[in-house]
């Protein structure tokens, strides 16, 4: 025998087994037949039970390892327990007509069998722990499943693949029309046949109900969305449903720079979410949804100024009131585009202008509309309140700002006091002394200026020390919620930072307040100003005109 060749396979075999990325069982197999050919084995049989009536029944599952075809004449097996029932046996044959086993072949036929069988039953026991982590109650492969063999593949071994998220259409309809225990059927036969049509290699995971994601090979995509355009799918006797889904698809190609599943996701969600909000087709390519968006900013820099010009932009106004008395103290001027199949909300515009410098013309606007609308109110007689208008950052880089912000003003002859201008937080230390210059002139001049979002972004509180503000808004998600405790860490914060404020002598607004249970808090905390749901939504002008003379919120006792 050569000893040589059978230490460098066993040398090998125990490398291969022990692979750290992935093993490759083929390249195992190959080790085992050579070794096989070494120690005059002409057949290698294992067996592994998953449990003690498995291994009674003799149905456990078999891998041959080497089969040559011969005769045998005698074997040598091996056994072994592990907790639980699970048990693994290796049987190997010496050809019959030859030479019989020596004791050394025989101890290293064991070696090599005690090998087999850890290995086999190691990496049978990691496929039954996988079966019960991948899969859910019903047994469908679940959301992890499908996140970890994104990041087994990896950024290579991706490319060309497509990843899909789907809803399967009218389900519910579907479990009404044939019962649940049929459309569970129908359901369980559509995700196989989805599965077997992405070819080789395709998964389809459950995220919950009738939503789903898959990862196929572009190669089966054209079957794949036939099969989700529609699929005649069997069931009871003789019948047939068809079931077809909404998707999100992104395509994995050479020029994606991979950065892990939750990249992956997002984009299969997004266009799942744009194939879900309809008008554009039921199933979205993620590419076609940058250029969805594209479309949507043309659309929206082509139409703003025509809007502007045929006033389509209406400024709706927020109230701001005092917690501790009800009363209307100010409000806040938001835009509101008034299109023929909506009002457009500034979250869908907004980000688009301010692409460019598109936002200045309409922060002008607005002010002006603003302007206008406290001259008429003081025309009229009415008790004003001072209105805040957004300034966006871009207009940092406006050399005069301020004095384009004051011709506006007094060209309506509104009094400064009536006037609040706010503005975010910024990021360099350019923008930084430019606010500072800004807010320092507005307050020369009698306007107020308060910092908008406050605690939203990155801001720090050299920002509240250094520049002059006189109000600042604390944002939303400082607010802390109904079922939060008073010690948790939003509320402490929260008490914190309105009492800080109120000794450094600044107003301060909270943003968002939206139940009774907040204002609670807020007036428990001495917190004063707030703007939210609670009290108004942004209320057209009209609307708003009546709170202004009114004045007062009746608390709401129940
Ligand atoms: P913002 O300045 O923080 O304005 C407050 C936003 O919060 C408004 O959204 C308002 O409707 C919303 N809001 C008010 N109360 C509540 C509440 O209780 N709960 C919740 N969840 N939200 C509440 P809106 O009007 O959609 O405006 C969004 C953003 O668009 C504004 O955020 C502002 O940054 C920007 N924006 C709106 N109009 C203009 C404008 O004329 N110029 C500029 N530069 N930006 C504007
Ligand atoms: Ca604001
Ligand atoms: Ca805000």
């Amino acid at each position: 025998m050569d000893d040589l060749a059978y230490y460098e396979n066993l040398e090998k075999l125990a490398n291969a087994m022990t692979e750290h990325t992935g093993v490759d069982i083929d390249q195992v197999y190959a080790i085992l037949r050579n070794l096989c050919g070494i120690l005059r084995v002409c057949k290698g049989v294992t067996e592994f039970f998953s449990s003690e009536a498995q291994e009674r029944a003799g149905k456990g599952e078999t891998f041959v390892c080497y089969d040559s075809g011969s005769e045998s004449d005698m074997s040598i097996s091996d056994r072994t327990t592990m907790p639980g029932g699970i048990s693994a046996r290796c049987q190997v044959y010496h050809e019959a007509g030859i030479e019989p086993w020596n004791e050394q072949e025989k101890s290293r036929i064991t070696t090599v069998m005690r090998l087999v069988i850890g290995f086999l039953s190691r990496s049978r026991l990691n496929h039954l722990v996988e079966r019960l982590t991948m899969h859910d109650e019903q047994g469908y492969k679940n959301f992890l499943c499908f996140k970890s063999r994104i990041a087994q593949m990896g950024g290579e071994k991706l490319i060309h693949h497509a990843a899909i998220r789907f809803n399967l259409k009218h389900f519910s309809v579907i479990n009404e029309e044939i019962g649940r225990e049929d459309s569970n059927v129908v359901m369980r036969r559509y995700i196989d046949s989805l599965e077997e049509a992405g070819g080789e290699g395709a998964i389809v995971c459950r995220l919950g109900g009738d939503n789903y994601v898959m990862l196929c090979d572009q190669d089966y995509l054209g079957v794949v969305i036939g099969q989700i355009e529609g699929a005649p799918i069997p069931f009871g006797e003789n019948e047939r449903i068809t079931v077809s889904a909404t998707a999100g698809i992104f395509l994995i190609n050479e020029d994606y720079g991979y950065n892990g599943p939750e990249d992956i996701i997002e984009r299969i969600m997004s266009a799942y979410g744009a194939a879900k909000a309809g008008s554009n087709g039921d199933i979205i390519f993620f590419n076609d949804m940058l250029r969805i968006n594209r479309d949507k900013a043309a659309r929206i820099k082509k139409l703003f100024p025509i809007a502007l010009k045929n006033e389509e932009i209406q400024v709706y106004y927020q109230p701001k009131i005092n917690v501790q008395n009800n009363m209307l103290i100010g409000a806040e001027a938001l835009s509101r585009w008034h299109q023929d199949d909506g009002i457009v909300l500034p979250d869908d515009f907004i980000p688009v202008l301010e692409q460019s410098m598109d936002i200045c013309r309409l922060d002008y606007y607005v002010l002006e509309h603003v302007c206008r609308d406290i001259n008429r109110w003081l025309n009229e007689g009415r008790q004003v309140v001072r209105i805040s208008v957004n300034i966006s950052r871009r207009h940092m880089i406006e050399e005069d700002i301020l004095y384009h912000i004051l011709d506006i003003i007094d060209m309506y002859d509104v009094p400064h006091e009536y006037i609040e201008i706010e503005l975010t937080e910024t990021t360099t230390d350019v923008e930084f002394k430019k606010l500072k210059d800004i807010v320092t002139g507005l307050q020369e001049e009698g306007i107020f200026a308060a910092v908008d979002d406050f605690g939203m972004g990155y801001s720090s509180l050299n920002l509240i020390r250094d520049i002059p503000w006189n109000v600042i808004k604390v944002d939303k998600c400082f607010v802390p919620l109904d079922t939060e405790k008073d010690e948790s860490a939003r509320s402490v914060m929260f008490k914190n930072m309105v009492n800080m404020l109120h000794e450094m002598g600044r107003e301060c607004v909270t943003e968002g307040v939206e139940t009774k249970e907040q204002v609670r808090k807020l007036r428990s905390h001495g917190s004063v100003v707030a703007q939210g749901y609670y009290y108004d939504r942004p209320l057209p002008t009209s609307e708003f005109e009546k709170r202004m003379d009114m004045r007062y919120y009746p608390e709401d006792n129940d």
